[in-house]
């Protein structure tokens, strides 16, 4: 930010925070007899899940997912639904067909699910399993010369926890208000799990990088999160625009995996059939957003904008129901319910569904570079200064409990008073805390402010995230209702009020 700009940002901000927000009591009602009484999120849901498939960036489920969205938004009434292209994002992958089963010492099929980005097998074919059991990288020239054709299991000394833990959580209170007393300036305990993590990856890296070169035909690859069924399932390799087949790499399930590892630690020789047919899609190598927009009515505020999203992309060991057609569905929801009580804004009102957001949020940096960014202080420009306020949705199917203010203690008594409406709904936890790994990180960067809002994790973390269970039937249409109803209302508030929202 430059410094000229400051001082009457910050007088702004002064004058925001003595303004008592005025709320518009007969439009929450309607809001809340619409978006609770009349919802079709689960419709919007079914339509981005079990209707379009996994909507991997670059798949044809994405676009099937994309266009409905955008035909749907137009439906609706909005203005200029489109498939906005950001610019170049790089191949994509689309599984076609895929096989797997141990045939020796007996017959049993393999619970697993590709990795992106592997390249396939030349058909079924039928392949001996070995066990590399290495400290580190530097081990693995012992294993020189065995592994042409051969399947791959790097060595695990974990086991699997029992499952005491119940899979779906919600906060208690007393998390909710240790939340709000989050101290932003309080020292980061280090976490001593990520360096094993990294190391892990480090010898994952390694290993299939010299096995690739002996001729390995696959990997498998597991962790005690992939118990009870649900393998946890991404990228076969990092992002890069290039996106080349690489070996092939497949999750399965860690009692499998684990039953394998057994076996050949007892010398009894495994095999395993495997058939793996993949396509790198190159045709259009865009990367792309969906936007529409409820134009203001406001003669002086209608250039100025609120926006809400979530990202459409998922991975692809399911539909990506939780991760983010959830967020999605909520957004899509939200302007829906708003068309619907016939609420005229006074600021423009903009929806985007994101690309790109799994391999690093590129939809909307991209989007915030080039609609909102100044190139050279790297900071918001005068079309980001008409952004009042980002809005995302993409904690899984959880209900809002709150909003996370990324240190933005200027906006704390404006959303103070946005909650009270819908405290009995619980949603009123307000925290200074920095949530990361979703979209409104994009605009956070650039100075704008962008909030994600605290939801319930429900099976999140335990089960759905990134995995092949993440489906519909684990969405909870009671938590979807009650998100786009406070999204909706929230919308409402931000585009009505005199002030935007303050800047950090
Ligand atoms: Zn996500």
């Amino acid at each position: 930010m430059k410094k000229g700009i400051l001082l009457p940002l910050l007088l702004i901000g002064c004058q925001l925070f003595a303004q008592t927000e005025k709320l518009d009591t007969t439009l929450i009602a309607k809001i809340k007899e619409e978006g609770l009484n009349h919802s079709q999120v689960m419709e919007i849901a079914f339509n981005l899940t079990d209707a379009s498939g996994p909507r991997l960036m670059e798949s044809p489920g994405y676009f099937r997912a994309a266009n409905w969205a955008k035909s749907k938004l137009s439906s609706w009434g909005l203005d200029n639904a489109n498939l906005e292209a950001w610019g170049k994002w790089g191949k994509g992958w689309e599984l076609e067909k895929y096989y797997l089963a141990m045939t020796a010492p007996y017959y049993e099929p393999l619970i697993g699910f590709p990795k992106t980005f592997s390249k396939g097998t030349h058909g079924l074919e039928h392949a001996q399993v070995v066990l590399i059991d290495v400290k580190d990288s530097s081990g693995l020239i012992a294993y020189q010369g065995q592994l042409k054709d051969k399947i791959i299991l790097i060595k695990r000394n974990d086991s699997l926890p029992l499952g005491f833990k119940p899979d779906a959580l919600r906060y208690t209170d007393s998390e909710l208000v240790k939340m709000s007393a989050f101290d932003p300036k309080a020292p980061v305990t280090p976490n001593n799990n990520f360096l094993a993590f990294m190391a892990a990856a480090r010898l994952l890296a390694a290993t299939k990088k010299f096995a690739n070169q002996e001729g390995a035909l696959a990997i498998l690859t597991t962790s005690p999160r992939n118990g009870d069924g649900t393998v946890f399932v991404q990228n076969g390799i990092p992002y890069n625009d290039l996106m080349q087949e690489a070996m092939n790499d497949v999750a399965i399930s860690y009692e499998h995996f684990m039953s394998i590892q057994r076996l050949l630690q007892h010398q009894i020789p495994v095999w395993v059939d495997l058939e793996l047919q993949a396509k790198i899609l190159s045709d259009d190598q865009q990367g792309y957003n969906v936007i529409a927009e409820i134009p203001g009515t406001d003669k002086q505020l209608k250039d100025q904008l609120v926006m809400i999203g979530g990202h459409l992309d998922s991975w692809q060991g399911s539909t990506g129901a939780t991760d983010n057609a959830a967020g999605s569905a909520v957004m899509m929801e939200v302007v829906r319910i708003l068309k619907a009580v016939g609420f005229k804004p006074r600021r423009t009102i903009r929806i985007a569904l994101w690309g790109g957001e799994e391999t690093g949020l590129h939809g909307s940096k991209n989007y915030v570079k080039n609609h909102f960014t100044d190139t050279a202080t790297k900071k918001f420009n005068a079309a980001g200064d008409k952004l009042s306020v980002y809005l995302n949705l993409d904690n899984g199917s959880g209900k809002i409990r709150g909003i996370y203010l990324q240190g933005n203690q200027t906006a704390w008594p404006i959303f103070e008073e946005w909650f009270k409406p819908f405290h009995n709904m619980g949603a009123s936890t307000l925290t200074l805390e920095n949530t990361t790994g979703t979209d409104h990180l994009s605009f956070d960067a650039v100075g704008l402010p962008g909030f994600q809002f605290i939801q319930d994790p429900l099976e999140y973390g335990s089960r759905t995230h990134h995995s092949n269970m993440d489906s519909y039937d684990h969405l909870s249409p009671e938590d979807l209702k009650q998100a786009a109803t406070i999204v909706a209302a929230f919308v409402s508030f931000a585009s009505q009020r005199d002030g935007k929202i303050p800047r950090k």
